[in-house]
């Protein structure tokens, strides 16, 4: 019998992950909150749901992709221990979930032993590769959990993404997402600096980048974000405020096991300086005008 799939969260990722899969000719049960989010799945041929539980009820494997930790206990666990409306509720053993919302590892366990307790396995597969990557199936996933799901949620994987590693045990997913953002945080930051540096000494950054693109400096997100910084075109992309929220999983790992980064503290100053001045919503290469207003460079070319 084919496997029945449910899918919840139906935003800027969520959306197209889940129009891939039933182009790859799989049977979709979908929910949100806000029922115009359903439309375009239910254009597609997915059976819309009126409560995650009632996903869960016709899937054999149900997939997240919600905003934060808070959003994805209370779909799958619920507001309370007996919240009928939860995935929980409406699970049957030997079921799977598979989040793949950016959310903390350490909650990622608690979640996965609550749901173990009712049968259910929890695979955690947060993604790199942005709305375009959600888009066109190549997403970079990074998946924690017990080896034989791994294996039985790989063909759907690959489906949504390219690259799918099996990092280790429950939570090492996040962990591996959470070093992801530590490396784009911070090349973020260091990219926006060396551009306040040519700046100031009255080089052409657009030269700079183009050198620096050619030798050990190079990188995707020198190309990327390095434009935007250049063009200050900061239409999102990977809003700052998403960004921001993903640092502060990272501290709160860090708070966790005492441990102290200072450049991750540094990123997630900035992030919060950007969205305390109601910028938030644009791209996180927007870090920078964090930068330049340290410097009262706020409104010159870059
Ligand atoms: P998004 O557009 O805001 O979508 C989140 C979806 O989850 C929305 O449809 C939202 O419903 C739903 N949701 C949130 N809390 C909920 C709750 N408590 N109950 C029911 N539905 C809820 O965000 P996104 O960009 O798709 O990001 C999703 C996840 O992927 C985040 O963890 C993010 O950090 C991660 N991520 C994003 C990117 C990116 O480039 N955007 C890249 C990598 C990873 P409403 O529409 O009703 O608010």
């Amino acid at each position: 019998m084919a496997t029945r799939i449910g899918f919840i969260g139906l935003g800027i990722m969520g959306r197209p992950m889940a129009l891939n899969l039933i182009a790859a000719g799989h049977r979709l049960a979908v929910y949100a909150r806000r029922p115009e989010a359903l439309v375009p799945l239910a254009d597609a041929g997915a059976e819309a749901c009126d409560s995650a539980a009632a996903v869960a009820r016709k899937s054999d494997v149900v997939f997240t992709m919600l905003s934060d930790t808070a959003d994805v206990e209370q779909v799958v666990l619920g507001s309370g221990p007996d919240d009928p409306r939860a995935v929980i509720a409406g699970s049957s053993p030997g079921s799977l979930v598979v989040d793949m919302s950016t959310i903390s590892p350490s909650a990622t366990r608690r979640i996965a032993a609550r749901l173990a307790d009712a049968g259910v396995t929890m695979l955690d597969a947060p993604v790199s590769g942005g709305d375009i990557g959600a888009r066109d199936g190549t997403l970079s996933i990074m998946v924690g959990g017990p080896a034989p799901a791994f294996a039985r949620a790989k063909p759907w994987l690959e489906i949504l993404g390219r690259s799918i590693v099996h990092i280790g045990g429950q939570g090492a997913g996040q962990v591996c997402k959470a070093c992801n953002q530590i490396v784009v945080g911070q090349t973020i930051a260091g990219i926006g600096e060396a551009l306040l540096l040519a700046e100031a000494a009255g080089v052409d950054g657009t030269r700079v980048r183009d050198a620096l693109l050619g030798g050990f400096a190079g990188s995707r997100i020198l190309e990327v974000h390095g434009r935007r910084m250049l063009a200050g075109d900061y239409r999102p992309g990977f809003k700052a405020v998403l960004h921001q929220k993903d640092m502060r999983i990272v501290q709160e790992t860090l708070h966790e096991l005492g441990l102290g980064l200072p450049g991750t503290a540094l990123v997630a100053q900035l992030l919060n300086a950007l969205v305390g001045q109601g910028d938030g919503e644009l791209d996180s290469a927007a870090l920078h005008l964090a930068q330049r207003r340290l410097n009262g460079r706020a409104h010159g070319p870059v």
